[in-house]
């Protein structure tokens, strides 16, 4: 059987997606990554970037109030009974996250615990290889594969992963290594602020660690980081390198002033890198256009059509500049429309 339409990726673009084309009667078949340690290395575990957060304040429908009731009937129970309890200020990242899937399943979304790992463009239909090692054919492909943490490239970076160095600080702070102890978070956007706030409720103090004498991060959450006494920013500043030993795992971090080069030792229990994406574009293999940072290249304005027609990209894969749940769900429903339509104009209903 050839199926109309392949999503690959479980974030607000992939589900979004989903509903759309479910919603169309397209039975989309929705793949939403493996539970492997690479994955969850790399932060590209199901149900996407925002299940890695703590409360989400800024998607439009969620204000502070209690969802517990709402939660409990509106999630399948197997899953419900897995959730951290809800905090009662707001949506949490993973609650939206199964709320979305759940709409999915509910239009009658399939979805496969597996992994693209490779796809054949060059053929109609197109074929799509599984990590677990079985192939699919599709008449079209919605890639909304999200994007996944950069680490610095220090060889004693990679030396602590696991034993002190994250780029996770709600999947990792809570861990008894990082409790009482100085830790070090470095960038200076958004995910640099909240993942300082989130980890002042574990640590001693916080440094950020951050190239420049300004953030990029959004004004609210700047402000709420500059505001409080438990962060400590060193402006101007790279990691030179990781400190620790193979007992303790991370013990410090060398740093220095980039402009005038002086070195500082600060001792930390450890590391939170909060520098930026990169999109899970490498299974594509070059047969999607895409820039010079690996984001997928959109063909035409106002559509989410790539370089090859019946492949549509959504959310953050194809997007370097907004990288928003809300945005990345808005071209979820686009790139649904766009294969819907397509897919009609091809008989394939
Ligand atoms: P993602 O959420 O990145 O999901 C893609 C998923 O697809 C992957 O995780 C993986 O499970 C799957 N996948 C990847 N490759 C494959 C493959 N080859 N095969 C199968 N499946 C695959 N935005 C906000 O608007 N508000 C916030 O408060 C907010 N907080 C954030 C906090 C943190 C810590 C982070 C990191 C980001 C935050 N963002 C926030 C940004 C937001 O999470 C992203 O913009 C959004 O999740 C992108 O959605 P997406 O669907 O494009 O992809
Ligand atoms: P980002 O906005 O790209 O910020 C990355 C930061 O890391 C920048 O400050 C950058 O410095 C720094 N950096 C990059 N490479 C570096 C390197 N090699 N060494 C040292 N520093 C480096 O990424 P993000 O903070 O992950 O945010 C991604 C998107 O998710 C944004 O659109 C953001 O708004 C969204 N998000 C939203 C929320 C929220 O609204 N609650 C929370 C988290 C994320 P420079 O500034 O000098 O370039």
């Amino acid at each position: 059987m050839t199926e109309r339409v392949v999503i690959i990726g479980s974030g607000p673009a992939g589900w979004s997606a989903a509903i759309y084309a479910a919603r169309a009667n397209l039975t989309p078949l929705l793949f939403e990554g493996a539970m492997t340690q690479e994955n969850y290395q790399n932060g590209t575990l199901p149900l996407g970037q925002l299940n890695l957060t703590t409360e989400v304040e800024n998607f439009a429908g969620f204000p502070a109030g209690n969802l517990s009731q709402f939660l409990d009937t509106a999630i399948a129970p197997d899953r419900r009974k897995t959730m951290a309890p809800h905090g009662g200020h707001g949506v949490s990242g993973p609650e939206l996250m199964e709320l979305m899937k759940q709409q999915a399943l509910n239009f009658g979304t399939r979805v496969e615990t597996d992994d693209i790992v490779n796809v054949d463009l060059s053929k109609r239909p197109f074929v799509l290889t599984t990590l677990s090692g079985t192939t699919v054919e599709a008449h079209s492909i919605i890639v909304a594969t999200g994007a996944r943490a950069n680490y610095l490239g220090l060889e004693s970076e990679d030396k602590y992963k696991n034993q002190g160095v994250s780029a996770c600080a709600v999947c990792d702070g809570a861990l008894p290594r990082f409790r009482n102890k100085p830790l070090v978070v470095v960038g200076g956007g958004d995910s640099a602020m909240e993942e300082a706030s989130y980890l002042t409720k574990f640590a001693s103090t916080v440094y950020i660690i951050h190239r420049r004498d300004e953030f990029r991060a959004s004004k609210i959450m700047a402000t709420r980081v500059l505001e409080n006494p438990k962060i400590n920013v060193k402006w101007f500043s790279k990691v030179e390198e990781v400190l620790g030993d193979e007992k303790a795992g991370v013990t410090g971090v060398r740093i220095s002033n980039v402009k005038s080069g002086e070195t500082e030792v600060l001792e930390a229990g450890g590391m939170f890198c909060a520098i930026g994406h990169t999109p899970n574009t490498a299974f594509l293999k070059g047969q999607v256009q895409t820039d010079d940072k690996g984001y997928v290249v959109y063909t035409e304005p106002f559509r989410t059509n790539t370089s090859v027609e019946g492949v549509f990209a959504a959310g953050d894969v194809a997007d370097s500049y907004y990288r928003q749940a809300i945005t990345s769900a808005g071209t979820g429903c686009m790139a649904a429309l766009d294969a819907e339509r397509w897919l009609a104009a091809q008989g394939h209903h």
